[in-house]
C-alpha cells in the first residue's frame, strides 16, 4: 500500500481509523459530527436549498484563499495563472449535482481534518441548542440555514457525497477522494486526474431531484451569487 503513515495529530482528530488493504481508508465521524449529521438528515423540507449557499460560499472561500496566495507570492509577475471560477453541473439521469471550483484545494490530510470534524463554533452552538431543545434532534432547514452548518448541509439533499480535491499550493500533493453517505463514516482514498481545486458530487436523494434541474438550480444560485466575486456557471452558462 502507498497510503501515507498517519501523523499523531491525525489520531487525535479521528476516533477510529481502520486502514483498508488498498490505499482507501474508512474513518468514523467524531461523535459531534454524527450528531450534526443526524440533525441535518431529520431536518424539515422547506429551505433546504440553503445547502447551495454553503457550497457556493465554500467554493468562493477557496478561490479567495488561492487569490491571496498568488498575490503574496507574486514575485514573478509573468507567471500564468488559471481562472478563478465556480462551476455547477446538473445531471438528471444520473441524479447528481456537481460543484467544482479552481480554488486552493485540499490535501488528503486537509480533507480529513476539514471535512471529518466540526471546527466551527457556530455548528457546535447549533448542536447544543438542537440537542437541548424540546423537539429533540429535529431542526428546520431554516434554522440550519441561520446557523450555517456548512458542508454538512448537503446531506439534507444527498445520500452520498464524493469530494475530489487537488491542492493548488502544494504541487507535490496527491489528489484525494473523500466519500461519505453521511451516516457514520467516510472513506478517503487516493484519486487520479483531479484538476487543481475541489469538485463535489452530490448523489441526490430521490426526493431532492429538483436540484438536478438546470432552471431550478440556476434560480437558487442567482440568489447567492451576489455575495460572490468569482464568476459562477451552471451547466456552462454564466449566472
Ligand atoms: P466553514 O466554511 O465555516 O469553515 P464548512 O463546513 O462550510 O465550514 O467547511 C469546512 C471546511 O472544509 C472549510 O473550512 C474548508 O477548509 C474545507 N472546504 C470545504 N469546501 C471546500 C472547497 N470547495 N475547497 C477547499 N476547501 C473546502
Ligand atoms: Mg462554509
Amino acid at each position: 500500500s502507498s497510503a501515507p503513515e498517519p501523523d499523531p495529530d491525525y489520531h487525535s482528530i479521528i476516533s477510529n481509523a481502520e486502514r483498508s488493504r488498498g490505499s482507501s481508508e474508512r474513518h468514523t465521524f467524531q461523535a459531534e459530527t454524527r450528531q450534526l449529521l443526524d440533525i441535518v438528515a431529520k431536518s424539515l423540507y422547506s429551505d433546504r436549498h440553503v445547502f447551495v449557499r454553503e457550497l457556493v460560499s465554500n467554493a468562493s472561500d477557496a478561490l479567495e484563499k488561492l487569490r491571496h496566495l498568488r498575490l503574496s507570492s507574486a514575485a514573478d509577475s509573468n507567471q500564468q495563472f488559471g481562472p478563478l471560477e465556480i462551476h455547477l453541473q446538473t445531471d438528471e439521469d444520473k441524479r447528481t449535482l456537481t460543484i467544482q471550483d479552481t480554488g486552493i484545494g485540499m490535501t488528503r490530510d486537509e480533507a480529513v481534518s476539514n471535512l471529518g470534524t466540526i471546527a466551527r463554533s457556530g455548528s457546535q452552538e447549533f448542536i447544543k441548542q438542537a440537542a437541548s431543545g424540546s423537539g429533540g434532534q429535529t431542526a428546520s432547514a431554516s434554522v440550519i440555514g441561520q446557523f450555517g452548518v456548512g458542508f454538512y448541509a448537503s446531506f439534507m439533499v444527498a445520500d452520498k457525497i464524493d469530494v475530489y480535491s487537488q491542492s493548488s499550493c502544494q504541487a507535490d500533493a496527491k489528489p484525494v477522494k473523500w466519500s461519505s453517505d453521511g451516516l457514520g463514516s467516510y472513506e478517503v482514498s487516493e484519486a487520479e486526474n483531479v484538476s487543481p481545486g475541489t469538485k463535489i458530487v452530490l448523489h441526490l436523494k430521490p426526493d431532492a431531484l429538483e436540484f438536478a434541474k438546470d432552471e431550478n438550480l440556476r434560480t437558487i444560485v442567482q440568489r447567492y451569487s451576489g455575495f460572490v466575486a468569482a464568476p459562477i456557471f451552471v451547466n456552462g452558462r454564466r449566472v
